[in-house]
């Protein structure tokens, strides 16, 4: 029996060892140790940001920060008057990564390379003496007076004990078994597959769109990338992050309906093309509202304008162009995975955790980061976030 750990932390990934270091760093007498069940740590970090690591993003007001979070809005804002963007940029630069900002807010180190964060941790690690014990699959926990940790092979005895094991349907059925709820897990941050791939000839063209579901009263707004299965961009990202229930129950078919004007209601829409009709030209070859040209004549073909002039259409042509305009209708039916990127909506319930602490309110000496809460957040650095702050907030909380 491997005893006398102050405290040991379930999962090597980015809330993990973060927890560890700056609990180190703390207390650099705390006998420290990560159980990680696979062969290497750090892994969803190695492939994050396409390889770069998007490290945090450029929101520096808490509020604003915790708008980008479907699930943990609330819970998180507390946290991030104590530990936030610019303390992850200042606690990186005090340990040699220097980050940078591109232009829509991400940040990365500035190597390009998310090998720059695992050498870091790596380093701090073994600088401070925490054990990182790989092919350490934890099956099992108990409580006597202290906690007991079971991997096949092996028995830990710890103090204090760091839950950060990310979307593990074991671990949660751990936690469940010392009291805790757990919200279903389902996907977030994917993009939609349309039934009528006609559109899908204009793969490329990207705009900045409104975007409705109405069965499920979900609306984004943002750019809107048309692919070769269907919709992309922020715009879907955000709507597949905020409706990551609903969507999943309604089973991924839905309508959407895309307002490719944005913010220009189909009555505005209309009377600016009632004006229209003073030119002599056809519809199709004179397009308005600076929309992708191609995407014009899609729209126009669509309602089989494409050869009137604007003088010969009728009120009811223009009231069918301004509906395509401003609220074209598509049928959804499935998914598709975002760059290899995904995020797991669901895990421990967030009413069961102390925010000022991270600490479990169901077992003493309990802690819990990262994404094995019921926290997730829309593409752009804020996951990780997630994973700085609740690692660093619970380093300052354990006990000496
Ligand atoms: C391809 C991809 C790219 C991403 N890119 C970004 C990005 O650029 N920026 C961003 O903010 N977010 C990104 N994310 C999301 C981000 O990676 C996660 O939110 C983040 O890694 C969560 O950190 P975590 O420490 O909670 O969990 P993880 O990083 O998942 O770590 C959990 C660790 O626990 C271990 N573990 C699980 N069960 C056990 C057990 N029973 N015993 C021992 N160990 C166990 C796992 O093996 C794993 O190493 C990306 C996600 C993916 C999939």
């Amino acid at each position: 029996m491997n005893t006398n750990y102050h405290t040991i932390i379930i999962g090597g990934g980015a809330a993990g060892f973060f927890t560890a270091i700056n609990l180190a760093e703390r207390l650099p007498e705390a006998k420290i140790a990560i159980l990680e069940r696979g062969k290497d740590v750090l892994q969803k970090v190695r492939i994050s940001g396409g390889g770069r690591c998007n490290v945090t993003h450029a929101e520096f007001i808490p509020k604003e920060l915790s708008l980008n979070y479907p699930r943990g809005e609330k819970e998180l804002l507390g946290p991030f008057h104590s530990f936030m963007t610019g303390d992850t940029i200042a606690w990186f630069e005090e340990r040699g990564v220097t980050l940078k900002i591109e232009e829509d807010g991400r940040m990365f180190p500035t190597t390009d390379s998310s090998q720059t964060i695992i050498n870091c941790f790596l380093e701090l690690a073994q600088k401070f003496n925490i054990e990182i014990l790989t092919s350490h699959n934890v099956t099992s926990i108990n409580k006597e007076e202290n906690w007991n940790v079971y991997t096949k092979e092996e028995q830990f005895a710890c103090e204090n004990l760091v839950i950060t094991a990310g979307s593990s349907p074991k671990v949660w059925e751990m936690m469940r078994e010392l009291g805790h709820s757990i919200e279903r897990a389902v996907p977030s941050l994917f993009t939609f597959n349309i039934v009528d791939k006609k559109i899908t000839e204009l793969a490329g063209i990207a705009l900045e769109a409104t975007v409705e579901i109405p069965k499920l009263k979900l609306e984004s707004q943002g750019p809107l990338l048309i692919t070769h299965w269907g919709f992309s961009g922020p715009a879907i990202l955000k709507m597949s992050a905020w409706g990551a229930r609903d969507l999943n129950q309604s089973d991924y078919k839905f309508d959407v309906v895309i307002n490719w004007l944005n913010h220009i209601s189909r009555q505005d829409c209309y009377e600016t093309l009632i004006a229209q009709r003073s030119s002599k030209r056809q519809v199709g070859n004179e397009w308005l509202f600076d929309l992708p040209k191609r995407l014009w004549k899609f729209l126009v073909a669509s309602i089989n304008l494409t050869e009137k002039n604007w003088a010969d259409c009728s009120n009811n042509d223009l009231q069918n162009l301004a509906t395509v305009l401003t609220a074209s209708t598509f049928s959804i039916n499935g998914k598709s995975t975002f760059k290899e990127e995904f995020v797991t909506a669901g895990g421990v319930d967030l009413k069961e955790i102390n925010f000022k602490t991270f600490a479990s309110k169901k077992q003493e000496n309990l802690y819990l980061a990262g994404e094995v809460l019921n926290i997730d957040a829309i593409t752009g650095g804020f996951n990780f976030q997630n994973a700085w702050t609740g690692g660093w907030m619970i380093a300052q909380s354990i006990d000496d």
